[in-house]
């Protein structure tokens, strides 16, 4: 299908090999993919500009490739780097109406019918009537303006910004300018997931492969390696999240040497391997039966990647990849202490945890998020930090994941040395009764833990799997055993104003779960009740700069009707008695039945700023949940109630 496409994104005026990509292929690859909703054809059109952007590079030249890619996912550099585009809306219309004649007010105006800023700038610019055809842009040329408007800062950098922008506007054709725009907010809303140009990416390695080969292909022979392409580039990259890696890589070496050169190395982030919540210590026997596992406290805390260097080079890294190393510089001068002098270089899985250094006593994960997030200096540092780390990725030069989680962890207390209220290992329990484990859980919970993380101890099933949410890891939280429900992480997507004394806040919230296959938000309820005023007043201040004139493409509403809608950054962590199938919520709809499922008297918990929306929690997840709830009621009447 990929194949037969071929050409469509070709551009008039010739592309020829060796030439700059044309940013017209890239804006109108954009619009095919905007305009479907299925997932192949979205594939097909992304694959065939990759593959032409392979086809037509010169030998050596990785640059055309990367710099396509980061485009497509609208971003300028690795996650830990940094670099971030969302460049405010008011700025974004100066540079509009400056670049096309047009009053601001008068721009606004469309923003506010129109809800969309791409599609404002496109409109205004092709209704503008040009003396001359502009020089036709080039990925090059946009990727190296869209990088100096992320770095420019300091003084007078809002009007560098907008000349910038203003003349980058000004050389756009057809849809350029609603894709342009669109990346500059920070936010592209094609509909394609990273994970999707991932596949295409290796899709079109493996096409070009198989037509640089003597012998033809035969259909199944590229259908299998299409399958592995992506299998392989997948893995790949969620061990080394780098495209200034892994593209050099794959250009040079071809996709199946990939896995020799791109390897999880220090001082770049892997993606945390994640777990699966359990409801009670039977569901934890039942899954582990016969085989040997570990429990581990649930440290409240913040998750911290630790990186070192062989150079020295200390790095403490987020659950997203964000490099912290600027909040935790006690973390980076607290660290020698505890390696040992064999140990050169490392990646160590930690839990960062606020402690009381005169009792010893843990601390929650409250008074950890009051510390200031950047320029941080040790000396002013109220709410000191114990590291607890659990598990070791990386050792003097080699990768740790293919070997089993017992054998990680001995190489962890071999290397390390506990430091009391600096660094520890996290407590463990090799232990297999039902009693075993509900005492540990109770210590756990006494010690000041969220509960225990049990994880497969030996054979492959317990080798570190970065990225994904595993089976061979479960969460085992004191919430979920008293009774009271589940926890979810949701998206703050509408808000309802408030009534009586509320009347200068929000009063309620409109909630959704986020599904990262079709990239949309899905709401899931109401929620209202349980806010104290100065709670409300702060989600106020929080909330308010986020709102939106219409509800964004990627919100899937269904009945709602909150009196506002915000654009979907806020992630809070609820509390829900129950869960319910109802015609008014989107989430999961389709998967349990027609109807979505809601959850009823839902309580809001806390914050969650180590996590962006795309981490909410997920569709499968909420099914998951009513699928366990329906089992667990005796009776097996399916609830029908709704709010
Ligand atoms: P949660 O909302 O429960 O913190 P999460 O989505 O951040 O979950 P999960 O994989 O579901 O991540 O739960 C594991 C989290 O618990 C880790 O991300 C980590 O921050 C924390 N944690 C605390 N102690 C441990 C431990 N011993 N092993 C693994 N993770 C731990």
């Amino acid at each position: 299908a990929a194949l037969s496409k071929k050409g469509d994104v070709d551009v008039k005026g010739g592309w020829k090999i060796g030439d700059p990509v044309p940013y017209a292929a890239l804006a109108k690859t954009f619009s095919h993919i905007e305009a479907t909703t299925k997932r192949l054809e979205k594939n097909a059109f992304l694959t065939s500009l990759l593959l032409l952007v392979i086809q037509r590079s010169a030998q050596g030249d990785f640059h055309s490739l990367l710099q396509v890619v980061y485009l497509c996912i609208n971003r300028l550099s690795p996650d830990y780097i940094g670099l971030e585009l969302g460049i405010g809306e008011s700025l974004l219309i100066k540079a509009i109406g400056e670049s096309t004649g047009r009053n601001a007010t008068v721009v606004k105006a469309d923003l506010k019918r129109e809800g969309d800023l791409g599609l404002v700038a496109m409109g205004s610019k092709n209704s503008q009537k040009t003396l001359f055809k502009p020089k036709p842009l080039t990925v090059p040329v946009v990727f190296k303006n869209l990088r100096d408007i992320a770095l420019t800062s300091g003084h007078a950098s809002q009007a560098k910004k907008v000349s910038i922008i203003t003349k980058l506007l000004a050389a756009c054709q057809d849809f350029e300018a609603k894709y342009i725009i669109r990346s500059l907010e920070g936010k592209l809303r094609i509909g394609n997931a990273e994970r999707s140009v991932l596949v295409a990416i290796s899709h079109a390695a493996v096409i070009a492969e198989s037509e640089r080969s003597i012998k033809k292909w035969d259909e199944q022979k590229l259908a299998s390696r299409l399958e592995e392409g992506s299998h392989i580039i997948k893995a790949i990259y969620s061990e080394l999240p780098s495209y200034d890696q892994v593209i050099p890589s794959l250009l040079e070496y071809g996709i199946n040497n990939l896995k020799e050169y791109c390897k999880l190395t220090p001082g770049i982030p892997l993606k945390p391997m994640l777990a699966k919540p359990t409801k009670a210590i039977g569901e934890v026997l039942d899954r582990f039966e016969n085989k040997r596992f570990t429990c581990e406290y649930k440290y409240d805390g913040e998750r911290a990647q630790v990186h070192k260097l062989e150079d020295g080079t200390v790095a403490v890294f987020s659950r997203n990849s964000e490099d912290m190393s600027k909040k935790y510089p006690d973390l980076v001068e607290q660290l020698p202490k505890c390696i040992n002098d064999s140990t050169k270089s490392f990646v160590l899985d930690t839990e960062a945890v606020a402690i009381d250094r005169t009792t010893g006593k843990l601390m929650p994960f409250q008074e950890l998020s009051r510390r200031k997030r950047k320029d941080v200096k040790v000396e002013d540092i109220q709410v000191r930090v114990c590291l607890f780390a659990f598990d070791l990725l990386y050792l003097n030069g080699k990768p740790l994941l293919q070997k089993s989680l017992q054998e990680r962890r001995e190489l962890l207390r071999e290397h390390f040395t506990v430091v009391p209220g600096e660094f520890d290992f996290a407590k463990s329990s090799d232990s297999e009764t039902t009693d075993e484990i509900q005492a540990f859980l109770e210590d756990s919970v006494r010690d000041g833990c969220e509960g225990l993380m049990v994880k497969m101890l030996d054979s492959d099933a317990s080798f570190y799997e970065p990225s994904r949410r595993s089976v061979n890891w479960l969460k085992l939280k004191k919430d979920y055993l008293v009774g009271v429900g589940d926890s979810l992480d949701l998206v703050v997507v509408g808000g309802y104003y408030g009534k009586g004394k509320r009347t200068n806040v929000y009063g309620a919230f409109l909630l959704a779960c986020y599904d990262s296959d079709s990239e949309e938000f899905q709401t899931i309820c109401k929620i209202g009740t349980g806010f104290s005023e100065e709670v409300l007043q702060s989600h106020y201040e929080t909330l308010k700069p986020l709102e939106l004139v219409k509800v964004r493409g990627d919100v899937k509403v269904g009945g709602a009707k909150p009196d506002i809608w915000f654009e979907p950054k806020i992630v809070w962590e609820v509390l829900t008695a129950d869960l319910s199938l109802s015609p008014v919520y989107t989430a999961a709809q389709g998967l349990v039945e027609d109807r979505g499922i809601s959850l009823r008297f839902p309580r809001f918990i806390r914050i969650r700023d180590d996590k962006v929306a795309n981490d909410a929690t997920g569709p499968e997840q909420v099914a998951e949940m009513y699928e366990r709830q329906s089992l667990a009621q005796k009776n097996g009447k399916s609830k029908k109630g709704c709010d």
